[in-house]
C-alpha cells in the first residue's frame, strides 16, 4: 500500500499555508484575544474558543487572506478568474462576517456567499478559515500551560476540533494534537478520546506493515478512532496539520474499517 495518498504538490501548498499561518501569528498582539477561561470550564469541557473574545484587526485580516489567494493561484491556476473575482469583492464589511462565521462554522453561510457569487463551493470557507486560524493558534498558545487534559467525546479543549491525531512522545507518552489550533495535551495510552472507554479489551491498535511508526486506536465501545504516531525518531517535529495530512491514509484504513473521526454518542439510560 501507498502511504503518500496525497500529491507532492498539495503537501507542499499545505506546507506553505502553515508558514503563512505562523507568520500572522506572529504579527498579531495577545491583547486582541481575551478568554475567560476557569477551572470549572475546562473541566466540564466547555472549549476555551467559546469563552474568548478577539479584537480582529481588520485589515491585516484581508492582507493575510490576499496572500492565501496568491498562494491558491500559484498552485492551481484554474482558480485565477475565481480568485480575482473574489478578490474584487471583499471589503471590510464581508471580512468581518467571514472572521464572525469562520469562527462558529458556519458553512452553510459559506455555501451561499459561494453560490450568490459563483465560486466553487468549497474556495471561501477555505480561505476564511485558513485566515483565521493564526488566531486560534495564538489562543491555544496562550492557554496551552493551562490545558493539560482533554474531556473524552468534546474534542479539542481550545477549539472543540474532532480529535483524531495523537503522538507518542519521550516515555512513550500519548500527547493528542489539534491540527487546527496547534494545541496538545497528555491523554492515557488505553483511554478512547472519544467515549472515555478504558476497557483494554475493547481497545484495540490496527498497524500498518509498511509503515512502522504508526498505529490506529480503535474503540469497540464507540467506534472512535485516534491516530498514534511514534515521532520520537523524527529529526524535527512536524506540526500537527502537516502530521495531520501525512498520515491521512490511516484516516482511510481507519475508515474503511468501519471506524469514524467522531465516536457514536452511546445513549445511556
Ligand atoms: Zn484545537
Ligand atoms: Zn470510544
Amino acid at each position: 500500500m501507498k502511504t503518500s495518498v496525497v500529491s507532492k504538490e498539495y503537501q507542499n501548498l499545505q506546507k506553505e499555508i502553515a508558514g503563512i499561518q505562523e507568520k500572522w501569528k506572529n504579527r498579531l498582539k495577545p491583547e486582541w484575544i481575551t478568554t475567560k477561561l476557569d477551572k470549572a470550564s475546562l473541566e466540564s469541557g466547555i472549549p476555551v474558543l467559546a469563552l474568548t473574545s478577539f479584537n480582529v484587526n481588520i485589515p491585516l485580516f484581508l492582507q493575510c487572506i490576499e496572500e492565501i489567494i496568491e498562494l491558491l493561484e500559484k498552485y492551481n491556476g484554474n482558480l485565477s478568474d475565481q480568485l480575482s473575482s473574489l478578490k474584487s469583492g471583499l471589503n471590510d464589511v464581508v471580512a468581518e462576517y467571514w472572521v464572525e462565521e469562520a469562527l462558529s462554522l458556519n458553512t452553510l453561510y459559506f455555501s451561499g456567499f459561494a453560490h450568490e457569487n459563483h465560486l466553487d463551493e468549497w474556495l471561501p470557507q477555505f480561505i476564511a478559515e485558513t485566515a483565521i486560524r493564526p488566531y486560534l493558534q495564538l489562543t491555544a498558545e496562550m492557554v496551552q500551560d493551562q490545558v493539560q487534559y482533554g474531556k473524552p467525546g468534546v474534542g479539542c479543549p481550545v477549539c472543540g476540533e474532532p480529535v483524531r491525531l495523537a503522538q507518542l512522545e519521550e516515555d512513550g507518552k500519548k500527547i493528542l494534537h489539534c491540527p487546527r489550533c496547534l494545541c496538545h495535551w497528555n491523554a492515557s495510552r488505553l483511554t478512547c478520546s472519544h467515549c472515555g472507554n478504558s476497557n483494554h479489551e475493547k481497545i484495540q491498535f490496527l498497524t500498518i506493515d509498511e509503515d512502522p511508526a504508526s498505529q490506529i486506536q480503535v474503540c469497540e465501545e464507540c467506534k472512535g478512532y485516534t491516530k498514534i504516531i511514534d515521532t520520537r525518531q523524527y529529526i524535527t517535529k512536524p506540526i500537527a496539520s502537516l502530521l495531520d495530512l501525512s498520515t491521512i491514509h490511516l484516516d482511510f484504513i481507519a475508515q474503511e474499517n468501519g471506524y469514524m473521526a467522531i465516536g457514536e454518542k452511546k445513549e445511556s439510560n
